[in-house]
């Protein structure tokens, strides 16, 4: 029986819908980031604020949820040319991966991942990663995920279980998922609560725009992770 967990938390949708369910699972429950000098501070900025809010509005999760922990991985920036890392515009390359492509970049984040469970003796990673994303990004899919699990498993000689929930669902899923686990949480209108902690706090947008407010939250409203976020959110409302 698994009773504790490590959740990959970046800020993001995806990433605070996988903490709320970890939450709603496991006794103990940790979170981690990695700062690779992203073109934009705004996603860690956010996860703090999201950490804060979720101890604020969901008592029952609050005294489940321990350390957080952020990683310098300003290596990353150094070994990749991506649009997330160097001042580029978003656009496909050829081999058919977006140029936010950064090889190997979930690999590395898991390992880490592990060894930090490993030590804070958590038995679950939790990530948010998904194979119906447009993205497409390898490293994502659920294939890996099986592989990094039995390679850390072997490799630490500790047996550890990669969580994916969002793994097979679409974004309008995943704001529905969000609600669900709000509503179980013993909040009143927790929902409502969770749904909107989401759309206030959380952030996706590529450009770091958090200027511009949509029903669905913050950002330029025109990329391709606000594009994708905007339309679940309007077939999670219709
Ligand atoms: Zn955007």
């Amino acid at each position: 029986m698994h009773t504790t967990a490590l959740v990959l938390f970046s800020g993001g949708q995806d990433s605070t819908t996988c903490l709320a369910q970890a939450l709603s699972k496991y006794q103990r429950v940790e979170t981690i980031a990695f700062d690779y000098r992203q073109r934009h501070h705004v996603e860690l900025e956010a996860r703090l604020k999201v950490l804060s809010e979720i101890r604020l509005q969901f008592p029952q999760w609050a005294d489940k949820l321990g350390q957080d922990h952020l990683l310098d991985l300003a290596v990353l920036g150094e070994v990749s040319e991506t649009s997330l890392t160097r001042d580029t515009a978003f656009k496909m390359e050829q081999s058919g991966l977006p140029n936010t492509f950064v090889p190997g970049r979930n690999l590395l984040f898991l390992t880490l991942a592990a060894a930090v469970a490993y030590r804070r003796d958590l038995q679950v990673m939790v990530t948010g990663v998904c194979e119906t994303d447009f993205s497409g990004y390898p490293d994502c899919r659920d294939d890996t995920m099986k592989a990094m699990q039995l390679a850390l498993s072997l490799g630490m000689d500790k047996r550890f279980l990669i969580e994916t929930p969002l793994m097979w669902i679409d974004k309008a899923a995943t704001w529905a998922l969000a609600h669900e686990l709000g509503e179980k949480s013993g909040v009143p209108n927790g929902g409502e609560a969770l749904v909107n902690l989401i759309i206030e706090h959380t952030h996706t947008c590529y450009l770091g725009d958090r200027e511009h407010r949509h029903p669905w939250g913050y950002g330029c409203g025109t990329c391709p992770a606000c594009e994708l976020r905007a339309r679940g959110y309007e077939r999670f409302k219709a």
